[in-house]
């Protein structure tokens, strides 16, 4: 969905309250694609504070799904954002250099809302997924879901690393 700002918000002040669908289903994220699902229309007033700038309220809400930290299991994290911007639609040379303006969502007096959603789904990916609080991941030797019972490795013969580890353990404690 484009909105056209020049069209709908002409005069400072003018303000209007958009409902905007999802356009796409999956935002790409470390190499992976990422279901979006219960997307609820995204909310965004938009006001004329002059001078080409527009403020923007967003509230988007929707549940993304990301695989679990340890097990990589699908885990719904449900997103709930609310945030502010400025619009700048008309830069000066001055605010293109301070600002950086590279936004990708906004072209001219186009506000492209699905790249502006996803700009803040980026935003507010979860740093730390898990499916639960202790989850025990995967085992290191044969990537079984430790979840489900203990797969046997752990019992098994220690890595050889770790047991020339215990051996200088073994001969320090034997020359006291
Ligand atoms: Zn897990
Ligand atoms: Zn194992």
């Amino acid at each position: 969905m484009i909105i056209q700002l020049s069209d709908t918000l002409i005069r400072k002040g003018d303000a209007r309250t958009y409902s905007c669908e999802f356009g796409f289903d999956d935002i790409s994220w470390m190499r992976e694609k990422h279901r979006l699902t219960d997307k609820k229309p995204a909310v965004l007033r938009i006001e004329n504070t002059g001078n080409g700038h527009y403020q923007l309220h967003a509230e988007i809400d929707c549940n993304l799904h990301l695989p679990c930290d340890r097990c990589l299991k699908d885990v719904v994290c449900p997103i709930h954002i609310t945030d502010e911007r400025e619009l700048i639609t008309r830069p000066t040379e001055a605010e293109t250099m301070e600002d950086g303006l590279d936004d990708a969502y906004i072209q001219g007096y186009e506000l492209d809302v699905d790249e502006f959603i996803r700009s803040e789904l980026f935003l507010h990916i979860p740093m730390k997924v898990l499916c639960k609080e202790d989850c025990k991941g995967l085992c290191p030797k044969c990537g079984a879901d430790l979840n489900k019972g203990a797969c046997g490795c752990l019992d098994g013969p220690l890595d050889p690393r770790m047991a020339a580890i215990q051996d200088i353990f073994r001969e320090s404690k034997s020359e006291e």
